[in-house]
């Protein structure tokens, strides 16, 4: 199939035909109205994007939008999440938002649907009603999950396109992603600068700076306190308990310097938002998604960078599928281990990688669990792997399958040795 002809096949395109693509005489534009009309729209995040993005799809003349988001409104929402006001804090952002927007349009035939909740709440079956998707999110975590979701989807059913927007600063890009025909989320994973992390095992077992501390209470103690509540940076009371964990830690272990400024720098890893980058990224967003459903004019196809902070510049790109795709790809990604790595290296190495970022990961070849974090007695008994060297695990060549909490699809590494047998000095 061509690209043209695959577009075509992308629910709900009319044709491959648009006023301003190749066959403007044969656009039906009482056809795309009805699309307008009719496509259901989810928005991922009523934050800072989220809100605008709203505001948009409902003022372009779309009547069926849903919008996810998990998270209340915090004060410091206020400067630029213009949907909200003071006596909102506290409560819902999907709630408010979508209220707010079919409320100030005051259209009968708008619907906006809110969920207060994580998007891991929802199954394959709610995902595959929408037309296309669109996230005004700040995780990666949530990104690589309706990514791994709507690829899984579009490899059965019809092509659900994904439109992403992000916004650092007075820097953001837009995206739109085509399951299975284009490069997906996970496939550009290593443009991601991941946020400064420190090995899991380090924070673990053998703490040396007050940052380890800091990502311990963060990543393992909280889990293991609150299992189903997320650390919410913004709560004094979360920072408060994170800080005195961080503390004590430090404490038995004799390192100085944690601090409650250091627990917010590590845990919160502030961004400044400005509303004018979010206006910009939401309003691509947008354009896209109308000219996906209308199929009025080419999309995106399939990176545009913005950057307001040097002057104004912007530039599209097309990012190349990748074989080795853990979502999408065909093979698996290949890993060049040292041989006299232990086990607990290989995890801090892969961890560290760009193109793979896990952080409680869990490791299985086809025959044998080599160390899983859950359930407990299984921890117990793959733990003493840890130690042992990976080149007496496994066999060269053998993949190795990853799994993490955060990730909906598992990870393959395909694992070569060389080097020396011991660890140099
Ligand atoms: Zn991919």
């Amino acid at each position: 199939m061509t690209f043209r002809e695959e577009l075509a096949s992308i629910k709900p395109l009319l044709e491959s035909i648009g006023p301003y693509n190749e066959f403007p005489e044969e656009y039906n534009s009482k056809d795309a109205i009805e699309a307008l009309l009719t496509s259901k729209v989810l928005v991922i995040g009523a934050g800072g994007l989220g809100c605008e993005i709203l505001k948009n799809l409902a003022l372009t003349g779309f009547k069926d939008i849903h919008v996810i988001d998990m998270d209340t409104i915090d004060i410091s929402n206020l400067n630029r999440q213009f949907l909200f006001r003071t006596g909102d804090v506290g409560k819902s952002k999907a709630q408010v938002a979508a209220k707010f927007v079919e409320e100030r349009i005051g259209d009968k035939q708008l619907k906006i649907t809110p969920y207060f909740g994580k998007i891991q709440d929802k199954d394959l079956e709610y995902y595959k009603q929408f037309s296309v998707v669109i996230c005004g999110l700040d995780s990666v975590e949530a990104r690589r999950w309706i990514n791994a979701t709507l690829v899984s989807i579009s490899e059965s059913n019809d092509i659900i396109p994904m439109i992403d927007g992000g916004t650092e600063g007075l820097r953001g890009q837009s995206r739109v992603i085509l399951p299975t025909i284009s490069s997906c989320y996970e496939c550009s994973l290593d443009l991601i600068s991941p946020r400064t992390t420190y090995p899991v095992c380090t924070i673990a077992n053998t703490p040396r700076l007050p940052e380890h501390c800091i990502e311990w209470a963060s990543v393992i103690k909280w889990g293991q306190v609150f299992p189903n509540q997320k650390f919410d940076a913004d709560n004094p009371e979360d920072v408060e308990w994170m800080y005195t964990a961080a503390l004590s830690r430090a404490n038995e272990f004799n390192i100085e310097g944690v601090t409650k400024s250091l627990t917010l720098g590590v845990v919160k890893n502030i961004i400044p938002a400005i509303a004018s980058t979010n206006a910009v990224i939401a309003a691509s967003c947008c354009n896209e998604a109308f000219k996906l459903i209308t199929n009025s004019n080419p999309i995106l196809d399939n990176y545009m960078t913005y950057s307001g902070d040097d002057s104004i510049f912007t530039f599209t790109f097309e990012l190349a599928k990748k074989n080795t795709c853990s979502v999408c790809g065909v093979t698996g990604i290949s890993i060049i281990a040292q041989n006299w790595w232990t086990l607990e290296t290989f995890i801090e190495e892969i961890s560290e990688k760009k193109d793979i970022q896990v952080k409680q990961p869990s490791l299985t070849t086809s025959s044998n669990y080599l160390y899983l974090r859950n359930p407990p007695h299984l921890e117990e008994i793959t733990r003493p792997n840890l130690n042992k060297k990976l080149s007496n695990l496994i066999n060269p060549g053998e993949e190795i399958i990853v799994t993490d909490p955060n990730l909906p699809m598992s990870l393959k590494l395909i694992v070569s040795f060389e080097g020396p047998e011991l660890e140099p000095i």
